[in-house]
């Protein structure tokens, strides 16, 4: 038995994994990673696999990386963690400082969680709870686009719109209201990106015109929506919400748990359209990828309105047990520091350039319908037939076989179902991203023969 097959058998039995249909592990193997150094996993076996999705999209600058590591060690020596309320610590204070400034113009109060659904549910309530503090009971409703992601949990889920995580659960679910999206994969042949934004952006102003009064806020993924297989739009999209936020009322909540620290190629998404929302959600990329923790960003309008007696009973009291965890804190911070330090947005100009021209060719294969990139995102969309963009019957699971011809070829290229991406750490080097785009076109070969 291998060494893979001993871990993998004795997890089997106790660990119920995420977002997986357990009964896969029958056929589909498990992999028991015992090591990371920069952008490789190693298993039990000896064998070797570039995290091309940086582990679910959290970690920016390797595995095992020798600064965070040192700055953890420090850390570990002086406070594992302490109580946030009525107490703090300079890990806290020293992020907050720095995510005040370098997030955009008027975000200056930030609010701790552990994880990114967590952060939404607290942008959620905030505005919630703002309208209600400044004496207007009547607004109780969000908006969402269509395809949109914001996370697991019920409140999260309710302003999500991926049916496959949704549908189940729509009986506990809150209403929200959910407009048709600028998702440029949907533009008419020949329309610009931009166009097809302002062209949708109609129904949002229809929906704020018609139901402003009793809309708490619009929450938005910035550029790409992620969980939503990467389906990317214009910046113009995000100008044109905020002006009209601003003229209706209504808040802007900015998800950019997903693309924020540099992944659409600025360190926010929301600088392309040079805008600043109500509410900013962060997390995943936040520590590097190293440990939970999430803020929630806002302004000090907001804040000002928690902001009085006790006894007016006006104050946020939500709370989780790992708020503000000085080990999460330190790990930011020695991310930031690397930001500080290096020339990363500027080199990764030059990756996702290496990355869309790696790719290029996927354009004329028989079965892309599109190559998309926004910074150091690229992805392929699989279809049945390129003509009409019939997709593939999702049952066929093909991006499947993707997963598993990378997996045999020291890649981790884990598709959202027929839509194969790269979302790889910002230490990737050339060489290694022609590597993944090599796998990445086998796999489309195989998944799309019959
Ligand atoms: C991942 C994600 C979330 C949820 O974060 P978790 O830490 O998984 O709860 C929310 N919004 C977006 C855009 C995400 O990509």
């Amino acid at each position: 038995m291998s060494n893979n097959t001993r871990i993998t058998q004795r997890d089997l039995r106790h660990v119920w994994h995420p977002c997986t249909q357990m009964k896969d592990h029958e056929q589909l193997p498990l992999i028991p990673i015992r090591r990371g150094a920069g952008v490789w996993l190693e298993d039990y076996d000896g064998n070797r696999y570039i995290d091309a999705v940086s582990s679910w999209w959290v970690n920016l600058f390797g595995h095992a990386n020798p600064r965070i590591n040192a700055a953890l060690r420090d850390q570990l020596e002086q406070l594992e963690h302490v109580i946030l309320a009525g107490f703090t610590h300079e890990p806290v204070v020293r992020l907050s400082e720095r995510l005040v400034k370098i997030t955009p113009e008027g975000l200056d109060h930030c609010f701790y969680a552990d994880n990114g659904s967590s952060a939404v549910e607290v942008a959620l309530k905030m505005s919630f709870h703002y309208w209600r503090n400044v004496g207007n009971r009547k607004k109780t409703r969000f908006v969402c686009l269509s395809n949109s992601y914001h996370g697991e949990t019920l409140g999260a889920l309710a302003v999500g719109d991926v049916a496959l995580y949704k549908e189940t659960y729509e009986p506990l679910l809150l209403q929200a209201i959910t407009v048709p999206g600028p998702d440029c994969y949907h533009r008419e042949p020949g329309q610009s990106c931009a166009e097809h934004a302002r062209v949708m952006f109609e129904h949002m102003e229809r929906t704020l015109a018609e139901q402003g009064e009793e809309i708490c806020a619009v929450i938005v993924e910035p550029l790409v929506q992620c969980a939503g297989t990467m389906r990317m739009y214009d910046p113009e999209y995000l100008r044109l919400l905020r002006a009209a936020c601003d003229s209706y009322g209504v808040h802007l909540i900015a998800d950019e748990i997903a693309v924020g620290f540099g992944r659409t190629g600025t360190l926010f998404a929301c600088e392309q359209a040079d805008i600043s929302p109500d509410f900013m959600c962060l997390s995943k990329g936040l520590t590097g990828g190293y440990l939970p923790l999430s803020v929630t960003l806002t302004t000090g309008k907001v804040y000002e309105a928690f902001y009085d007696e006790y006894t007016n009973l006006t104050a946020f009291l939500h709370s989780h047990s790992y708020t503000g965890n000085p080990l999460a804190c330190t790990a930011a911070n020695a991310t930031l520091d690397i930001f500080e330090q290096d020339n990363v947005i500027e080199n990764n100009r030059r990756l996702a350039q290496v990355m869309k021209e790696a790719t290029a060719h996927l354009n004329d294969h028989p079965h892309v319908a599109e190559v998309r990139q926004t910074g150091m995102i690229l992805a392929v969309e699989l279809v049945k037939d390129k003509a009409t963009r019939e997709p593939f019957p999702w049952q066929e699971r093909r991006g499947l076989r993707i997963y598993q011809h990378a997996l045999a070829n020291q890649a981790l290229l884990r598709p959202l179902g027929h839509v194969s991406y790269l979302m790889p750490p910002y230490v990737i080097d050339e060489e290694q991203i022609h590597h993944l785009a090599k796998v990445m076109h086998e796999g489309i070969d195989l998944a799309c023969v019959d």
